[in-house]
């Protein structure tokens, strides 16, 4: 099976099989659609959309990351020049996901010159980590961070609440966007009512301390109607799930963002559910 993975990894990189898949996130106060998620899909000729879970813990260990990486960040920044040139969409933002590895001294500069050549402005880019990125405590991944922060991109901490010490790393590095795993969105809709308030007083709790370390949250995993009326009461600016769209590859999301508000249109929300 790994083996497999490997060649899928090798003969992706070659012929060109990986591709990003857009999440539109979604202000939750008026449903108009803020920025996208660009997930790492691997497009294989005979077994269809392979999804990143296994690909990247493989290509972590053998160093095809890297590659991967600079692939779905070229073609996402691509993407997001074509939704660019949609109306009201010309500021929309981009979060690209980084495996710890891919926090080389280079990265930056080759971030900025692909953004260049897109005509793309480092503030609509979003650099989401997750706390593996972090963990690593190194001095590189530090000079990254802030090499790319003073390039202008924001940081956005992933799946928060999770891991070990989530808190003290929103002091230590300069994250400006928090995102709310997506395992305390499901249990704020629990059928155990002990489990429903405890999970609404975390998700407030996070909610605070974001708020007041001047990061905006981003809440993860939205799949119901009843999650999406709850974040809404809770001053979480906002979200993403299969309720509003799942990953989508750009020419099925062009459609799919007609459902969407628009500047000059009152919310619509994707009737998805
Ligand atoms: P993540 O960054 O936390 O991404 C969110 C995951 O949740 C995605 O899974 C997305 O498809 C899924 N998701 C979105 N909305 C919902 C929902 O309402 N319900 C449920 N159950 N799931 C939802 P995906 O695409 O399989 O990606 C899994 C993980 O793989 C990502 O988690 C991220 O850590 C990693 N990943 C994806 N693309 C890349 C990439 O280009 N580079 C790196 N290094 N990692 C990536
Ligand atoms: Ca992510
Ligand atoms: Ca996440």
């Amino acid at each position: 099976k790994r083996l497999e993975t490997e060649q899928f990894i090798d003969q992706g990189l070659r012929n060109d099989w990986f591709t990003a898949h857009l999440q539109p996130i979604v202000s939750l106060s008026d449903g108009r659609v803020a920025g996208f998620e660009a997930l790492m899909r691997l497009r294989h000729p005979e077994r269809g959309i392979l999804p990143p879970a296994e690909i990247i813990g493989i290509a972590e260990e053998n160093g095809a990351i890297g590659r991967i990486g600079d692939c779905i960040l070229s073609k996402a920044i691509a993407d997001l020049a074509v939704i660019s040139k949609l109306d009201g969409l010309a500021d929309i933002y981009l979060a690209v996901n980084f495996s710890p590895l891919q926090f080389e001294p280079a990265l930056p500069a080759r971030l900025a010159a692909l953004l260049l050549e897109n005509g793309i402005t480092p503030a609509r880019i979003v650099v989401e980590i997750t706390e593996a990125v972090l963990m690593l405590d190194s001095p590189v991944v530090r000079d990254v961070l802030d090499a790319l922060s003073e390039l202008g991109c924001r940081i956005a901490l992933d799946d928060f609440g999770t891991g070990y010490s989530s808190l003290s790393y929103l002091n230590r590095f300069p994250v400006d966007i928090v995102k709310i795993d997506q395992s305390f969105t499901r249990s704020l809709s629990s059928d155990q009512p002990d489990v429903r308030r405890k999970s609404r007083m975390l998700v407030e709790g996070i909610r605070t301390i974001s708020h007041q370390m001047g990061c905006a949250v981003v809440a993860e995993g939205i799949e119901t109607t009843e999650q999406w009326d709850i974040l809404q009461t809770m001053d979480v600016e906002f979200g993403q799930g299969y309720l509003l769209s799942r990953p989508l590859p750009l020419d099925a999301l062009l459609e799919k963002l007609d459902e969407f508000a628009t500047p000059d249109m009152p919310a619509r929300r994707a009737a998805a559910s």
